[in-house]
């Protein structure tokens, strides 16, 4: 691997340093969804190194190169049947996330679309799936008179055939969704981390989104300490790392406050807090104190099993009317910039 980096994809700086180097071996044998034919497959080899970028300016984590269309086709390109693929979209942990995920979103909904006095919205309520894969959740609202348009985005053309057979529309990419078009609840459920500009993507969200459209979001959660100790396992040079730190598959590493900071940058406010947000800022002489003390909740959460199983990191956001620095003060603030 090449010591350089791209730009941080959050704040745009150059100024940025490389945190670890992950060897493809250890990327292999760190997932249960590689095998050792996967060198051959993707084209790399076993010492092939993978940066892992921190912003200084941010402290912003991704990875230092994007990798190319073609190793990503190879890379997602798993081989197996739409039927067995389905099958692994469904599994019961993945339905039971999606069911919760899309619970939340239409919770936060009920609160803010218009209903009338039988609790009843006054028009379709739209949903956007984005990354939907096989509508696992969502498609569960696209039926015959329920009160839903349910929109998917799916890169795969298969799936997004296996969908209209179910009743969903889906796209592409978002520039494909119809000019005029505005969702009232988004879901982007594991699928900011893989892309190469999530702020672009939140960005184009954002236009697509109706006033108090509500967005749930998770991400694997990379929050300092957990970070940390992955950095300090891959620099031992341990051949197993947790599988959500792959640089071929995971484009950025948000921590909780990384990912409200790139939210309210795109124009999205976190509807409740949570006590795995950092509002501390570390920078002045009473810094260190602060670190420790949030080293100690950091702590305190873990042991309490306050993270979901997986260590994600997830929210429902609200979309920011007007200017977002009137945002800058609310009550949920997270972060300065
Ligand atoms: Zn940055």
């Amino acid at each position: 691997m090449s010591q350089q980096s791209r730009s941080c994809p959050l704040c745009g700086s150059d100024r940025v340093s490389i945190l670890a180097s992950v060897r493809a071996e250890v990327i292999v044998h760190s997932s249960q969804y590689y095998d050792e034919g996967a060198y051959e497959r993707l084209g790399v080899d076993k010492d092939s190194q993978f940066g892992i970028s921190k912003c200084n300016e941010c402290d912003f984590v991704f990875s230092a190169q994007v990798p190319s269309a073609e190793f990503l086709d190879k890379l997602y390109d798993g081989g197996s049947s739409l039927e067995e693929s389905v099958a692994i979209f469904a599994r019961p942990a993945r339905a039971a996330y999606a069911f919760k995920c899309l619970s939340l979103v239409l919770s936060e909904l009920a609160k803010r679309v218009a209903v009338d006095a039988r609790g009843v919205s006054e028009r379709r309520i739209r949903i956007l799936d984005v990354g939907c894969a096989f509508g696992v959740g969502s498609l569960g609202l696209a039926r015959k008179y329920y009160p839903y348009e349910v929109t998917g985005i799916e890169i795969s053309s298969a799936t997004r055939s296996y969908l209209a057979d179910q009743g969903m529309q889906a796209y592409a990419s978002l520039e494909d969704v119809p000019e005029g078009l505005c969702f009232d609840g988004i879901i982007l459920n594991d699928v900011l981390e893989h892309v190469a500009d999530p702020l672009g993507l939140l960005q184009a969200i954002k236009r697509l989104s109706a006033e108090q459209a509500v967005l749930w979001i998770n991400v694997p959660n990379f929050i300092d300490w957990r970070l940390e100790q992955i950095v300090s396992q891959i620099s031992s040079g341990d051949m197993c790392v947790p599988k959500d730190m792959n640089p071929w598959e995971h484009l950025s590493y948000f921590s909780p406050r990384t990912l409200n900071l790139m939210m309210k940058r795109a124009g999205f406010y976190r509807a409740k807090p949570s006590v795995r947000e950092y509002p501390v800022i570390c920078d002045s002489v009473f810094g260190m104190p602060r670190k420790v003390l949030r080293y100690a909740r950091d702590l305190w959460v873990n042991y309490a099993r306050s993270f979901d199983s997986g260590h994600v990191t997830s929210g429902i956001f609200v979309r920011i009317s007007g200017d977002p620095r009137d945002y800058a003060v609310r009550p949920n603030h997270i972060d300065s910039e």
